[in-house]
């Protein structure tokens, strides 16, 4: 059994769901096929609540345009408009809609989880009425009736050993040789949806392959692989025909965004092989990660993640930054969910780079911090990471930039710079 996981830009449109269908039809093993919401749809979604939770009507207006492109997908695809997908369609904007309009708690990421999961629900129902009309068998699963998590809403953790067994039961292939099914997201015990971070339908795959001893994992996305920079940014850059699983862990701790960080363990776990295959051009080979004794990169990779900002404390009674400073500090941050990157300290401060924040939680968490600490901020920074690095490439990336924070380790080499 194989899992093959399209990411959002291969369903984006109507010719896209046709290339995945032959994709699909031409493989004999059996499979699952995890999808995710359709092109930007997510995004969509999260402006959507983002609107919502600001009282801010105008998210209708978006909703309405969102609606329509789902639509005119449908128009393109299906020959007659009698197929029961137009009706569950319609259906599924009408759950969202209601989910909205009568929501009237302040909980965002409770929300959150409800109506931007409703993405997945709508492109792989789609997909799965788009593969029986090209006469592709396959079945429909909505996977939240079987991926249990805790209530962590929009970080939420699957429930391992429940999860599996409900995964080995559901996914059974007797009658079914292909299933169509959700990634990044699942439900609490108490039967709530819940997401498992962004990008986070790589992970459902490498956890559907693990739970379920899958040959291997392909990941198709809008690239021929993996590569040594994000070719969107740079002009030369080389392709990893095999990496280990170690490094790929630590490329996409980084940031490295072609795979989610959680994807690797489970896969690694099993001795999966997973790979990354370009949609648009299917007969090349791609990269795999699998289990590569001694790996080392012949060349540098570069990772940049924007939006960064930097948050130094010093404690208020100006003690050294002992245990119990950092130990308050850290439950500060994960108390407001905020990404750690990279952190540092020094003798009377603590220093840590992170994810911008919505601003509502970062006024919070400067509030928060302000109680016990004097507290430094800087926003609109760069984190760039180089692992296996020289002097030439870091000369390359600074080139001139004004770095404020800076961590070498043997492998790796990280600046913050504004
Ligand atoms: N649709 C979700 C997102 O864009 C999950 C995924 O695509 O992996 O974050
Ligand atoms: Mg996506």
């Amino acid at each position: 059994m194989i899992v093959n996981k399209f990411g959002g830009a291969s369903v984006k449109d109507a010719d896209a769901i046709r290339v995945l269908a032959d994709i699909v039809a031409k493989y004999e093993d059996n499979t699952i096929v995890v999808v995710s919401a359709m092109g930007k749809t997510t995004n969509k979604l999260e402006q959507i609540v983002r609107l919502k939770m600001e009282n801010n009507d105008s998210y209708n207006d978006v909703l309405t345009s969102l609606m329509n492109e789902h639509q005119q997908t449908l128009d393109e695809l299906f020959s007659s408009n009698s197929n029961a997908i137009f009706r569950i369609v319609i259906n599924l904007f009408s759950q969202i809609n209601k989910q909205l309009s009568e929501y009237t708690g302040s909980d965002y990421d409770y929300l959150y989880d409800q109506v931007v999961s409703i993405g997945e629900i709508l492109s792989t129902r789609i997909v799965s009425a788009y593969l029986s009309e090209a006469g592709i068998r396959n079945r429909w699963i909505d996977i939240r009736k079987y991926l249990q998590t805790d209530s962590f809403y929009r970080e939420a953790k699957v429930a391992n050993e429940v999860s599996k067994n409900n995964i080995r039961k559901t996914f059974a292939f007797n009658d079914e040789n292909i299933f169509v099914t959700q990634g990044f997201i699942g439900a609490d015990q108490a039967g709530n949806t819940t997401t498992l971070g962004r990008e986070g339908s790589d992970y459902t795959a490498a956890l559907l392959a693990n739970m379920l001893d899958a040959k291997k994992v392909i990941l198709w996305k809008d690239v021929d692989g993996i590569f040594n920079a994000d070719p969107k940014l740079f002009e030369e850059v080389r392709i990893f025909r095999e990496l280990s699983y170690h490094e790929a862990i630590e490329l996409s701790f980084y940031g490295a965004k072609i795979i989610h960080p959680k994807t690797i363990k489970p896969v690694q776990n099993k001795n999966i092989p997973l790979y990354v295959k370009n949609f648009n051009n299917p007969e090349t080979d791609g990269s795999v990660i699998y289990s590569v004794d001694n790996f080392k990169s012949a060349f540098p990779v570069f990772i940049i993640k924007n939006e960064q900002i930097l948050i130094s404390v010093t404690p208020k009674d100006y003690s050294f930054v002992v245990e119990k400073h950092i130990s308050h500090f850290f439950t500060v941050l994960n108390q407001q969910k905020v990404k750690v990157n990279l952190m540092q300290n020094s003798a009377v401060s603590f220093s840590v780079c992170c994810d911008k924040l919505h601003p509502n939680k970062l006024e919070e968490l400067l509030s928060d911090l302000r109680n016990s600490f004097r507290v430094l901020y800087n926003e609109n920074l760069e984190l760039i990471t180089i692992r296996h690095y020289n002097e030439i490439a870091i000369a390359k990336m600074l080139n001139g930039r004004k770095v404020l924070m800076e961590q070498r380790s043997r492998n790796t080499v990280q600046f913050v710079v504004s």
